[in-house]
């Protein structure tokens, strides 16, 4: 039998991290809906807490159900060991917490989830860590930015919601010269179209809530990086802080997984046959969309990523009134924040995801009022640009 991590992708999201022979026969994994562990002597209780024994405790250390996804999100992102979280956020922030302390530096991408921009902020009045935010065009760029204090470099690719891409083997390679760990935000690419662990960044991390759940019936969050560190946050920050996974959704988890590549396929399909659409609407002024051959950084995708995946931003002609008339004239597209179900979802930036960033900021993002951010689902292509293109012939 060839060792498991040889397996191709498809392979993996099914299998990775189960053995159907060591649970009964079970064909998928078992919900271990338990909160905690028996020991069969006090001895053994002694020795599992001494780390001396392997097995479990309590579920907030460990749970079966759980293990099991945190070894396939590894395999799948190519890395030594994966941790859940009860959200994406919880994992954002056990992993900034623990790279940094009080009067350190991160350095940042510029244009950013609304929440970790959130978290920096409060990270920023609470300890005086303070944060630089950049576009990280080039080597220089990044360089002139980096401070002796600084001890995380948190890098989003596709940038929520512009998505506008960083060149993650540049990064990695100044971040290299000064030994800074790189942390990627891989929600919006999934390891099935992005490895950054393959292009030398050391932590990746996932909202499982989109792509990776794929059913918009679940809030979680995925890390992986290498043993060492990984194994440092699951005894301080995860442990400590707790925003642990359920059982129940990261059983729901590993099911999503199974069809990851499935539906990113036609995610993207879908998403190519709308942005050729929408790129010649008269309502529509621009479109962002990292699969394009037009677009400004279609060079690092074609070096980074597989395909340009399931999410649009587009401008519409006009004022916030005129994107928000749009929005408020679909019929079966739904009106809501997330991304990566099956439903095809559209929102608007300014006023929601990104609400919380002040509008300077924003700006600065290049997040208008008139931008808009559409996840494309599974439905067929011609019902979801037709409910579109109705609601952009208002304007
Ligand atoms: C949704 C999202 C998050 C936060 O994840 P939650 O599961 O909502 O806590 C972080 N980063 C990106 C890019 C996201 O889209």
């Amino acid at each position: 039998m060839h060792q498991s991590k040889d397996r191709h992708f498809n392979t993996k999201v099914i299998h990775s991290g189960y053995d159907s022979k060591q649970h009964l026969g079970s064909l998928t994994t078992p919900l271990f809906q338990t909160s905690t562990f028996t020991f069969d002597t006090a001895e053994q209780g002694e020795n599992r807490f001494m780390g001396e024994e392997n097995g479990y405790i309590y579920s907030r250390l460990g749970n079966p159900t759980v293990r099991a996804l945190e070894e396939r999100i590894a395999e799948l992102e190519g890395g030594e060991k994966g941790l859940a979280f009860g959200s994406g956020m919880a994992a954002v922030s056990a992993i900034l917490i623990a790279l940094t302390k009080a009067n350190d530096h991160i350095l940042c991408s510029k244009g950013l989830y609304g929440c970790t921009f959130g978290l920096l902020s409060l990270m920023e009045d609470k300890y005086n860590i303070q944060t630089d935010y950049s576009a990280m065009e080039t080597e220089e760029e990044i360089r002139s930015l980096i401070r002796p204090e600084t001890t995380c470099i948190y890098v989003e690719t596709p940038i929520n919601p512009t998505m506008k891409l960083i060149d993650l083997e540049m990064v990695a390679t100044v971040a290299k010269e000064h030994n800074i760990p790189v942390v990627v935000d891989n929600t919006f690419s999934t390891p099935y179209l992005q490895r950054p662990l393959e292009k030398c960044c050391d932590v990746v991390l996932h909202s499982a809530t989109k792509y990776i759940g794929g059913h918009g019936d679940v809030v979680a969050g995925l890390v992986v990086g290498n043993e060492e560190f990984m194994s440092k946050v699951a005894m301080t920050t995860q442990k400590d802080i707790g925003g642990i996974i359920s059982p129940f959704d990261a059983w729901l988890l590993l099911r999503g997984l199974k069809t990851l590549p499935v539906r990113l396929d036609r995610h993207t399909a879908n998403a190519e046959k709308i942005v050729e659409r929408l790129k010649q609407h008269p309502n529509v002024e621009s479109v962002y969309y990292p699969g394009d051959a037009e677009h400004q950084d279609y060079g690092i995708m074609q070096k980074q990523m597989s395909r340009g995946g399931g999410l649009i931003s587009f401008e519409v002609k006009g004022t916030k009134e005129d994107a928000q008339r749009m929005l408020n004239s679909l019929s079966f597209i739904s009106l809501a924040v997330s991304l990566g179900d099956a439903e095809t979802l559209i929102q608007h930036p300014s006023t929601m995801t990104h609400a919380v960033v002040p509008e300077e900021n924003r700006l600065e993002m290049d997040i208008t009022d008139q931008l808009i951010r559409l996840s494309v689902g599974l439905e067929d292509w011609e019902d979801i640009w037709s409910d579109l293109s109705q609601a952009l012939d208002v304007l």
